[in-house]
């Protein structure tokens, strides 16, 4: 008999535990039992083929078409070419000096294979895949096993195809007990959810379809309750210090702002702005996550907040995630406030608050100054990049704190805000993305904060055309890429080139790949090639901080044509008069990174234009993705399509094979109702509980099931 925390050499023998081990980092039979199906076949369903990764190890259940034997004229040998379909598409194979399988693979013969996925002349192909072939199906009807009708596709590896895991599977469940189920009993009944031991027979070696369903919800409970369990514990221990309460000051700044400005809110700002100067005026900190396209004017948003808590006469912080993104801000807020930011300055509103800016980049005299102003109370505003919080500035009174593109702020520094208040208190904090997210990813990802979402737009929005531009297929329209930045740049616009590398950094030798392209290299190829005579700019994170402002500050004063960027231009930056975008490897940015990319255009009156320049292949998911930006220029549906499109495992970036990723079965996409619900249980057994001292199979069920770090890292990748 084996239980959960075993380990496998005793059970399958030190060979097979070791390649295990090696291909998959399974050691124990948990880590064995938890590595589910990635999928199910269907005995005579074949796979579809479309959607394969370029790179990435594939199971395919596919039938043979044909083989064919040739010699290789450069060395003495043969190769067999295979061609493999699903009915539809067709997979190219090839093995090399193993004319001897001709045998068994013969046409119409159905079975798994294995390998890594390769391009050979612009198709792709599988090199000397591992197979598995499918006795007859007469002989299959025979034995009328409605057991080998589903047969489980896991993730597998090089050297440990997805039928040696199942083996590997049978064995051990063959020998398991679960002695200790660690769903509370009452949980499971109330949610009619299978045991365990149940489930994960149920998940390896499903019985029928109805046994696979139940197994698989009651195992996407343990992962939903895992990551809510965590989140509950957050909640409570951020609201278990106090808040200082900011209720609205008639006639104060934030008064005099709202009768100045130059626009009505939208429907949206104002009902935000409702429920944020409502926890603002509680003695509960606020955790509020505000999403909110670019552009859809969050930082209007924002600074009412701030203002409310300064009339109050306490301080506020805005944090961004770089230097140019800070002072921008800082820019746009003392633009905003006109006068009622000038306090300490000639014409300075009667009751006017300052606006204080501290970067790292600072001379040591300016950053005592504005040291001064933040310890003294004297700046009402301060804005910052994140080290803000991390260098342990001194505030008078910290009253809230607003991290501007959240993704890049996880939840250790979110935590250490908690403790800038004044006394034991802590700060209200509102926390800004542009990303956004559907709600079953905030309460999994987010699960810490109360969201809100701008949905609609200020008016005078531009629209952006998305255009995908296969240059592997399709090379000639290379050129016309940079005919129509010429184009652009003719009728007085600027455009961008953004590339994924830097360029300086030092040849890696790792990969098989082509790096991607870089700056400093395209940069000058352009200067020398097509874009010849234009004012081409260039733009980074490694530039010392006055060079890259002095390039803003050209950009933005069209005194480029052209701006050659890494991503340092994803966020925040502001050019209306820069209409068109070529991303060049599309492919290496994720979905979220583009569409964020390209709201850098179509910010003034005319519509932007953006290329996404790639190299990769018809057929590919990656293709897919960026056919997805192409689609769609709506955030909120794209990020629900990126969330199809991205395999289960991947939601929560989990590395494809990896140990205890994180969410292997729950689908943000379509278990709305088991995340809700088990926010719920988690909520209540956390408030009667918080430490999980009566509930240690849970306890040890988060630890088990979740990697947290992880959990952090959804918008990373
Ligand atoms: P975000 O931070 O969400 O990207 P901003 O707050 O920077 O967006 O707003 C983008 C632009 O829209 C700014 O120039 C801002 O002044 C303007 N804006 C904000 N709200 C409105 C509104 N209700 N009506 C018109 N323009 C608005
Ligand atoms: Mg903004």
């Amino acid at each position: 008999m084996a239980g959960l925390r075993d380990k496998l050499p005793l059970l399958l023998g030190a060979k097979t535990a070791k390649a295990l081990a090696t291909a998959l980092d399974i050691e124990t039979v948990s880590d064995l039992l938890r590595h589910y199906p990635r999928r199910y076949a269907e005995r005579g369903e074949l796979t579809d083929i479309a959607g394969l990764e370029l790179g990435e190890h594939a199971t395919v259940l596919a039938r043979v078409e044909k083989v064919s034997k040739r010699r290789m004229k450069a060395r003495n040998g043969t190769i067999l070419d295979m061609v493999i379909t699903d009915g539809k598409r067709r997979l190219s194979c090839a093995f090399f000096n193993q004319a001897w399988r001709e045998k068994d693979l013969v046409p119409g013969k159905t079975g798994l294979f294995a390998g890594k996925v390769s391009a050979f002349r612009d198709t792709l192909q599988l090199t000397n895949p591992e197979y598995e072939l499918f006795e007859a199906d007469r002989e299959a009807e025979a034995m009328d096993d409605f057991l080998a009708a589903i047969i489980p596709v896991y993730p597998a590896a090089q050297g440990m195809p997805t039928w040696s895991i199942a083996k590997c599977v049978r064995q051990v469940l063959d020998v398991l007990e679960v002695d200790d189920d660690p769903m509370p009993a009452e949980l499971r009944r109330l949610h009619r959810l299978s045991d365990l031991d149940t489930a994960l027979h149920g998940i390896h070696r499903p019985d029928n379809w109805a046994h696979l369903e139940a197994s698989k919800k009651r195992l996407k409970w343990d992962e939903a309750m895992a990551v809510q369990l965590i989140f509950a514990q957050r909640r409570h221990s951020a609201i278990s210090r106090p808040a200082k309460a900011n209720p609205h000051v008639g006639g104060g700044l934030l008064d005099a702002f709202d009768k100045r400005l130059p626009f009505d809110l939208t429907a949206g700002q104002r009902g935000i702005g409702d429920e944020i100067a409502e926890d603002l005026a509680s003695d509960h900190p606020m955790n509020r996550l505000l999403q909110g396209e670019v552009g859809s004017g969050k930082t209007v948003v924002a600074l009412r907040a701030m203002l409310q808590v300064v009339d109050n006469g306490r301080q506020t912080a805005m944090l961004a995630p770089t230097e140019v993104l800070a002072a921008q801000h800082a820019r746009s807020l003392r633009e905003m406030l006109g006068d009622l930011g000038q306090a300490g300055e000639l014409g300075a509103a009667e009751n006017a608050t300052r606006i204080t800016l501290l970067t790292g980049s600072m001379g040591a005299k300016e950053r005592k100054k504005a040291l001064l102003e933040i310890v003294s109370g004297e700046a009402g505003i301060v804005v910052g990049t994140h080290a803000l919080i991390q260098d342990h500035v001194e505030f008078a009174d910290l009253g809230l704190a607003v991290v501007d593109e959240q993704h890049r702020f996880g939840v250790e520094q979110r935590d250490a805000l908690r403790t800038r208040g004044a006394g034991d208190t802590s700060p209200h904090v509102l926390v800004m993305t542009a990303t956004p997210i559907p709600r079953t990813v905030a309460m999994t990802v987010y699960g810490d904060l109360e969201v809100s979402a701008l949905r609609e737009m200020p008016v005078g929005r531009s629209p952006i055309k998305t255009t995908v531009v296969p240059v592997a297929e399709k090379p000639a329209w290379f050129e016309r890429i940079w005919q129509r930045v010429r184009e652009e740049v003719g009728k007085g616009h600027q455009a961008y080139v953004v590339c994924p590398r830097i360029g300086d950094e030092p040849p890696s030798d790792k990969s098989d790949k082509r790096p991607p392209l870089a700056v400093l290299e395209v940069a000058p190829e352009l200067e020398h090639g097509p874009l010849q005579g234009l004012k081409i700019g260039v733009l980074h994170g490694r530039m010392p901080p006055d060079d890259k402002d002095a390039v803003m500050r050209a950009f933005s004063g069209a005194k480029l044509d052209v701006l050659v960027a890494t991503t340092v231009i994803e966020v925040g930056v502001n050019v209306p008069n820069a209409t068109a975008m070529v991303i060049m490897d599309a492919d290496r940015f994720g979905v979220s990174q583009l569409h964020q990319l390209r709201g850098r255009v179509g910010r003034g009156s005319v519509p932007g234009l953006c290329l996404l320049v790639t190299e990769t292949l018809d057929g590919t998911a990656t293709r897919e993705r960026l056919a997805a930006v192409e689609s769609t220029t709506d955030g909120f549906e794209l990020s629900r399509l990126d969330l199809e499109l991205r395999r289960e495992g991947d939601i929560l970036g989990a590395a494809q094979s990896g140990k205890k990723s994180t969410l292997k079965l729950l689908s943000l996409l379509r278990d709305e109702d088991v995340i809700a619900e088990s926010r719920a249980r988690a909520q209540e057994i956390v408030t009667e509980d918080p430490d999980l001292k009566k509930y240690r199979g849970l306890a040890q069920m988060v630890s088990d099931v979740v990697d947290v770090d992880r959990a952090e890292y959804l918008e990373k990748s």
